[in-house]
């Protein structure tokens, strides 16, 4: 049996799991989702910033383009904490290409001129 918060929406539901994968506490069908994959492949998105050159700005916020393994976020912290872009950058440009030897990218949230 294993218990976890939700953390799809604000509501925070407090689900449990058994054995089997059976969900219960959950309040619509994505918090069972989230329970299942948090116990078999668990993900997370990631937001940070990276450094840049070029611009006024001294950072551009940045994401995952899509859900990375959970067991690459340290990995994928001290690229991003490593890479330098030079502006300008536009959303959704790439700014590190397979992050932590996933096949997710990092992606730029901001306009940067
Ligand atoms: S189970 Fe549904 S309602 Fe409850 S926290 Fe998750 S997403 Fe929100």
């Amino acid at each position: 049996m294993t218990e976890l918060t939700c953390i799809i929406c604000p509501r925070g539901c407090h689900l449990t799991v058994d054995e089997n994968l059976n969900v219960t506490g959950n309040s619509c069908p994505r918090g069972e989702a989230y329970a299942k994959a948090e116990l078999t492949h668990p993900t997370r998105t990631l937001t940070s910033t990276i450094k840049v050159i070029s611009s006024n700005a001294t950072r551009v916020p940045c994401k995952t383009s899509e859900p990375l393994d959970k067991d690459k976020i340290f990995k994928a912290m001290k690229e991003i904490n490593e890479v330098v872009v030079k502006a300008p950058i536009r959303i959704g440009d790439v700014l590190i290409k397979g992050v932590a030897g996933s096949n997710v990218n990092i992606i730029a949230t901001k306009d940067i001129d």
